[in-house]
């Protein structure tokens, strides 16, 4: 089956004694015991749940992996993932990272002992440059963000299982709609499946899903021990979310195509990012590894006074963190989203005072040009009287 059909068809035949097409909020943490010894196959919600496990059954399909986790946030997912190494270990992992990543690998799992090293992924060579003896895990994202870096993703899969490295990917950004890790050689792929999945700007969840026995009985059994687990009512949510994944995605790059082109021509801006545009240096791994690119971009204004009155001034679009929602969201990544990473790393990947992120929702994409082309005048005009 397509996937467009198994994103619409989440859930629709999995409760059998109603026959609910839209799976119901089982909102109970405790289940009763036929007699001794027998189980309905749920005990306790940390451990099992009814709506959660549909959900995760999903993704596990969606993703091409053995077993799927629902989990309260992208960062919960990440830290269970995570919680499968230990003092000594070592991790090579992607240089232009989401900012609330770094801060959990350097404020948190420093303290459990594992350090980190951050590197262009793509690079095989810098790979090999930062491997250790006790390196055990390769962290991907691909397209990164804001800079929209991309990592081939089998090769550096093929290169970590050389090394007995456990490879894994955030998939945030393209979801499974687009592209799928564990088929081109991903151990496990994690989600903040708060932007696109859930599409909604409405609900904070992660996911994890994992390929094999090993790693799928441990990821479980960390995920009910440490109990970052996602409640019924949110995974409903997701699963709602999620049944229109193939249209949104599909109009998300529709219009960040549209835009970013728009953008590109406009005198006031220096430097688009975007991997769907031809000249992007990740374009040709992309369109491999990749059936389509993701609703978000980022681009560099020539003049960086010019952030301040584009922020203020635009209406439709709103001036705020997050992505991957049907609604616009524009932000400024130096001083929001990648403040918690040093100015210095922040250079070296490009992250400066001139830098803006878009994140495109399924509005028309006229009228999300007017918006800016009304911000920018404003803003020239602004500068000129200065
Ligand atoms: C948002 C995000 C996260 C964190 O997810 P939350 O749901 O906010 O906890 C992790 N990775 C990427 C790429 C993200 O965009």
């Amino acid at each position: 089956m397509r996937i467009e059909s198994k994103l619409a068809q989440i859930g629709s035949v999995s409760e059998p004694v109603t026959g609910a097409v839209s799976y119901p909020i089982v909102q109970s943490t405790a289940f009763r015991h036929p007699k001794l010894g027998q189980s309905t196959g749920f005990d306790y919600a940390r451990t099992k749940s009814p709506t959660r496990k549909v959900l995760e059954e999903a993704v596990a399909e969606l993703e091409s992996g053995d077993a799927g986790f629902a989990c309260s946030s992208g960062m919960a997912a990440l830290q269970t993932v995570f919680a499968m190494f230990r003092q000594g270990d070592h991790l090579i992992v992607s240089l232009d990272l989401y900012g609330g990543t770094y801060r959990l690998l350097e404020q948190i799992m420093t303290r459990f002992g594992v350090t980190a090293s951050y590197v262009d992924t793509n690079n095989i060579d810098e790979l090999e440059a930062a491997r250790t003896p006790n390196t055990k895990g390769l962290l991907i994202e691909t397209p990164t963000n804001p800079l929209m870096m991309i990592t081939d993703i089998e090769a550096s899969c093929a290169w970590a299982r050389r090394h007995g490295i456990v490879s894994i990917v955030d998939n945030t950004l393209l979801t499974p709609y687009f592209q799928r890790p564990i088929e081109l050689g991903a151990d496990i792929v994690v989600h903040s499946a708060t932007k696109y999945l859930a599409g909604h700007n409405d609900v904070l969840c992660g996911l994890i899903v994992t390929k094999g026995e090993e790693l799928s009985k441990e990821i479980a059994f960390l995920h009910n021990s440490i109990g970052a687990v996602l409640g019924p009512q949110d995974s409903w949510l997701l699963m709602r979310g999620m049944k229109t994944l193939a249209l949104r995605m599909e109009r998300h790059q529709h219009n960040a195509t549209v835009i970013s082109n728009w953008l590109r021509s406009h005198p006031m801006v220096a430097e688009v990012f975007y991997p769907a545009l031809t000249d992007h240096p990740g374009h040709e791994i992309q369109t491999k590894q990749s059936s389509g690119n993701t609703g978000i971009f980022s681009f560099k204004m020539k003049d960086a006074r010019t952030i301040e009155p584009i922020l203020r001034s635009i209406k439709l679009i709103a001036f705020a963190e997050s992505l991957g929602g049907v609604e616009s969201l524009m932000t400024y990544p130096a001083v929001q989203t990648h403040a918690d990473i040093p100015e210095e790393i922040r250079r070296k990947v490009g992250v400066d005072d001139r830098l803006l992120r878009f994140s495109v929702g399924i509005e028309h994409s006229d009228d999300l040009i007017a918006d800016l082309e009304q911000a920018f005048a404003k803003a020239a005009e602004e500068l000129n009287q200065q």
